[in-house]
């Protein structure tokens, strides 16, 4: 059965000894009170390492992104393989604002949903659609079509991704999906992966809602059949707060 999962996403926040203190209050805090779900924390590359000598199991450590190539002349940009080596499992793919301010396109994210999955990492997949696709009512069929960038993935590969949920419009906004509006696109995904690879991958794929979840509406949102746990932006840059929301399956 598939795992309810609370994953942080820090963003482009916090300098290497800011985060070091974040994680290491967080993997405490774990180690304190166990959480009934899995946890990770996605940082920023130049984090990776240190974060990866203050945390331990059961924290997982995952990247934010990586490159579509494999190796090679593409200055500034971070492979997979390079993610792998810093000891992290886990990485975010196709944020919205990857694709928005850096132009990440389906046929990117395939290739670096692939990388991702030869080198072992567990890619976090993000959908979801902007405000205007909301209100004209093509929502559905907006998500859709992101999650069926990944359709070329064989079974196999596909049972390993988790797909969060992010409407546009919700991110880093305040205005959070209500929890039937969460748990109707997450059906949907699940619908859509269900006619691809089947009831059995669909049913063991973990959907996260992301977008202003806090501890305040975090246990609403994920008492919903399909949601099963949460990115988390903003409440993932103070340890209290992330737990909060990690505590909502208590
Ligand atoms: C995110 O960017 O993945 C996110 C969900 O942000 P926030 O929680 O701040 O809305």
């Amino acid at each position: 059965m598939r795992k309810n999962i609370v994953a942080g996403n820090w963003k482009m926040n916090t300098v290497l000894e800011e985060g070091v203190e974040l994680a290491s209050q967080v993997n405490d805090l774990l180690k304190e009170t166990p959480a009934k779900c899995e946890v990770v924390i996605c940082v920023p590359f130049t984090h990776l390492v240190s974060i990866k000598g203050v945390i331990d199991e059961p924290l997982k450590l995952g990247a934010e992104n990586c490159s579509e190539h494999v190796k090679g002349a593409y200055t500034g940009e971070v492979s997979a393989s390079m993610v792998k080596s810093t000891g992290a499992s886990h990485v975010i793919l196709g944020h919205s604002e990857r694709r928005q301010y850096f132009g990440e396109n389906n046929e990117m994210l395939l290739k670096k949903t692939r990388l991702a999955l030869e080198n072992g990492l567990t890619p976090i997949f993000c959908v979801g659609e902007v405000l205007e696709e909301r209100e004209n009512g093509t929502y559905n069929e907006v998500v859709k079509a992101q999650v069926e960038a990944l359709f070329e993935l064989t079974p196999e590969e596909f049972g390993k991704i988790i797909i969060a949920y992010e409407p546009v419009w919700a991110i880093g906004t305040g205005k959070t999906a209500t929890s039937d509006q969460a748990q109707e696109m997450h059906a949907h995904i699940r619908k859509v992966i269900a006619q691809k690879y089947g009831v059995e991958i669909a049913d063991n794929t973990s959907i996260l809602y992301g977008g202003s979840c806090k501890p305040s509406n975090a246990k609403e949102l994920f008492s919903k059949t399909d949601v099963d746990g949460g990115l988390i932006g903003g409440a993932s840059l103070e340890a209290e707060s992330f737990m909060g929301i990690v505590k909502a399956f208590d």
